[in-house]
């Protein structure tokens, strides 16, 4: 096991990071940006090393400063949270030149992954079932619109480097053709320097189901169920739960088995995640992270199981902790994510933190890096802190979830709180009959 782990990351996912290495007793590593330097996680780690200025381009994702920040503490492993490098396959491939250990899946699979056309042919080729759409990238206009005829309106143009929401555009009939079909390379060219787009079927009703793998590197994995994460805005999750409220066992027990076989296959190491979009009792698969998820801790709750420790072991070249037939699901699982955004336009909004209070008591979990005084940089994403709940049921979780909020004190800034308190008002939330357009519409109609 290793004595010393680096996170090459900030705000809560480091504090996430922190605690797992504390309870094992493994000593920690912070590193921070000049702008970070009174950062919660740079207070709660062992050791702290500036890597550069604010900006995430010269500091979180500067990979010569975090692998000198390596051999100066003489940290031997680095986790890389979600976001920054923890998808980059070139990071990987240098720190195993450094002879460190990234706590996370091999360059191979992130390549593989982050490439979606290579990923849904893998993924296919694994047995995983996925959404029509055009075989590979689609070369130029005409082949579009033939794609498009041939599968029928409407349809998705989605850039293969994409993600975060990025690089996609919906044509509902073939005279959007053009227009979406140039908006998706742009932008796939402009934020990820790769123009190459594939087609896919716009299913209009569907609700984002997640499944999370988790790999021993040598054959053998299993899977943790699902998350509905259907409540988007932007193609940005929002609300996520665990298990899906629509998810019958027997799906279940069926999508996951062909997860966690597919990974098994390829040797995956590490906590993984398959996303499907959901319709008419059938699952097609969107993409893969190779990575811890933002919204994991619904799934840690339900099952009882801590992810990153379980990285950690499998990075180090331990068995996993559990099998498959370990994993027993426990009650229901609900995490919002609050972001320092001003509604209705979700503009951030970042500035100092006044008053903090983080709710408590029976099935609350809170995650995040806030204290009293703390000033949020203009720099990094506005998620800043996540409140999870677990009751026994559904019913309970959204009561505790309720009760909850109504405890929660962020005074200085505005954020998304209100909005949850409001959802909360919702019966369709209640019901849990929504889909991945459902909170746009409900925006819509609530704000303008
Ligand atoms: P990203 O990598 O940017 O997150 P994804 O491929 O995971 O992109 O898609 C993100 C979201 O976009 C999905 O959760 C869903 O809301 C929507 N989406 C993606 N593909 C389709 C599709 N074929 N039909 C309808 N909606 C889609």
């Amino acid at each position: 096991m290793f004595d010393k782990i680096l996170i090459a990351n900030r705000g809560e996912i480091a504090l996430r990071v922190i605690r797992a290495c504390r309870e094992m007793g493994i000593k920690s590593v912070a590193v921070h940006s000049t702008a970070d330097a009174d950062a919660m996680h740079v207070r709660m780690a062992d050791e702290a090393v500036c890597i550069g200025p604010a900006p995430g381009t010269d500091s979180y994702l500067n990979m010569a400063s975090i692998i000198a920040a390596c051999e100066i503490t003489g940290a031997q492993a680095i986790h890389p949270g979600y976001g920054f490098l923890s998808e980059n396959a070139k990071f990987v491939q240098i720190v195993e030149d450094h002879d460190l250990t990234f706590i996370g899946p091999t360059a191979e699979h992130i390549r593989v992954m982050g490439d979606k056309i290579t990923a849904k042919d893998t993924m296919k080729d694994l047995g995983v079932p996925c959404v029509p759409g055009s075989d590979g990238g689609v070369p130029d206009l005409a082949a579009a619109k033939k794609i498009g005829e041939e599968i029928g309106y409407p349809v998705i143009i989605k850039a293969t480097a994409g993600g975060g929401g990025r690089g996609m555009k919906v044509a509902q009939t073939a005279a959007d053709m053009e227009s979406a079909f140039m908006t998706a390379r742009a932008e796939g060219k402009a934020a990820f320097g790769n123009d190459e787009v594939y087609i896919e079927k716009y299913l209009t009703t569907p609700r984002h189901i997640e499944i999370q793998v988790f790999g021993d590197g040598k054959g053998k994995a299993v899977h943790l169920g699902e998350r509905d994460c259907s409540l988007q805005r932007r193609h940005q999750k929002v609300f996520e739960e665990a298990p899906g409220p629509c998810i019958s066992p027997e799906e279940r027990a069926s999508i996951g088995k062909i997860c966690a076989d597919a990974v098994a296959k390829i040797n995956y190491i590490g906590a993984g995640t398959i996303e499907f979009l959901y319709e008419n009792g059938e699952f097609y698969f969107i993409e893969m992270n190779t990575r811890l998820q933002v919204e994991h801790p619904v799934t840690e709750s339900i099952f009882g199981v801590d992810l990153v420790r379980e990285q950690i072991r499998v990075a180090s070249g331990m068995d996993m902790s559990f099998g498959q037939d370990d994993l027993e699901i426990n009650g229901h699982s609900i995490e919002v994510r609050l972001n320092a955004e001003r509604l209705p336009n979700f503009a951030p909004c970042p500035g100092k933190i006044t008053q903090f209070h983080a709710p408590g008591g029976l099935g609350v979990r809170m995650d995040s890096a806030l204290y009293d005084g703390y000033s949020i940089p203009p720099y990094y994403d506005s998620l800043i802190g996540k409140l999870i709940v677990h009751g026994r049921d559904r019913t309970e979780a959204l009561a505790r979830l309720h009760r909850a909020l109504g405890e929660l004190i962020i005074d200085g800034i505005d954020t998304t709180v209100p909005l949850f308190h409001q959802l909360l008002e919702e019966e369709d939330i209640h019901t849990g009959e929504y889909n991945i357009h459902w909170l746009e519409k409900w925006l819509e109609a609530t704000y303008e």
